[in-house]
């Protein structure tokens, strides 16, 4: 039953310690009806606030919640929670999508303008010319909130865009296959980045065969999940000279431990989970609109797909 309280609402901000600080003053001036809380009793809040690493695992005693609002738009751990029942809502916030899309758009013109040619040993390299950005193929697995703010970025400087989604809806500017037509989006990529969300239908998607259809020497970006590419098919495939260069931001164990092949892989770059945060500025407001929403039984935005799993 939903707590009366008028417009009050009292909600749980359940992530790590750590995001309170960053989180609870620009979540409270968004809306300052809310009643923000790191405990109490799980019966009395109307809503909660979620990101991974926090204490909360069992979220049955919250069955008064009308929403689990996600702080991020990759929600593989909670989607999975068998104690949610509540609707769940994934992050969509214009700081992410804008840090996502420089991220992927400052790692493709490394791989673009080949800025690793120029090694600083008295060799004048003068020998191979870049071609222009509507002559470089660039793939983009996963057209969603972050896979379209890149391709518009990266479209804006002028590469040859195709890219690759479940339902194969249209985005401007971009050739876009559906899921039978991986291979054609793969054969397209010197540069593939990977913005899939991690579920049981794309988790070791690009395996030994995958991989093997992309033009030789193509570097992967992978901003997405590590469980969309097979590390050991990965490494097999940059050995051979097959693949130029992975970037490589999330992994299946993270933090990625000490002794893992990709720290020391000359053809790996490894950056640790940063490619995109989701602001507290630009955030605030569209949580503060879905608790509304929730509050008041309106549609609430961005909501999962249970099923699907994202
Ligand atoms: P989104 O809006 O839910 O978009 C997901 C996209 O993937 C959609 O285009 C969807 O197709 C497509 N897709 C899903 N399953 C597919 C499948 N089996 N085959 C083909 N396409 C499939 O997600 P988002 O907001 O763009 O975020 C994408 C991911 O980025 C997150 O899930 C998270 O893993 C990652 N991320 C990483 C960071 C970081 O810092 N590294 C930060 C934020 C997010 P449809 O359009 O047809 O539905």
């Amino acid at each position: 039953m939903f707590t009366d309280r008028g417009s009050q609402m009292r909600v749980l901000f359940a992530a790590r310690p750590e995001a309170w600080q960053a989180w609870a003053p620009a979540l409270r001036e968004a809306c300052p009806e809310m009643d923000l809380d790191r405990g109490g009793e799980p019966a009395s809040f109307d809503a909660i606030i979620y990101a991974p690493g926090g204490e909360i695992e069992d979220l049955s005693p919250y069955g008064n919640a009308r929403l689990v609002q996600s702080l991020w738009a990759g929600v593989e751990r909670i989607v999975t929670n068998p104690t949610l029942t509540q609707p769940l809502a994934r992050m969509v916030d214009p700081g992410l999508a804008r840090g996502m899309a420089e991220f992927c758009t400052g790692w493709a013109m490394r791989a673009h303008l080949g800025m690793d040619r120029y090694a600083q040993d008295g060799t004048w390299r003068n020998d191979v010319v870049a071609p222009l950005a509507p002559q470089r193929g660039v793939t983009i697995l996963g057209l969603g909130e972050l896979g379209r703010a890149t391709a518009a970025m990266l479209g804006a400087i002028g590469f040859r865009l195709a890219g690759f989604s479940a339902s194969g809806r249209p985005v401007e500017g971009v050739e876009v296959f559906d899921a039978d037509h991986l291979a054609a989006a793969l054969g397209r990529a010197e540069i593939l980045i990977n913005l899939l969300p991690d579920t049981a239908r794309t988790r070791d998607l690009l395996d030994d065969d995958h991989l093997a259809m992309l033009p030789r020497g193509a570097w992967i970006i992978n901003p997405g999940r590590g469980t969309a590419i097979v590390d050991a098919a990965l490494i097999a495939a940059l050995d051979r000279g097959d693949l130029g260069h992975a970037v490589l931001d999330v992994f299946r164990t993270e933090p990625l431990p000490g002794d893992h092949p990709f720290w020391s892989h000359p053809g790996v770059t490894v950056t640790p989970h940063i490619a995109a945060e989701t602001r507290p500025e630009t955030a605030a407001p569209v949580v503060a609109e879905n608790l509304r929403r929730a509050m008041s039984g309106r549609p609430i935005l961005n909501l999962v797909d249970r099923d699907r799993g994202y």
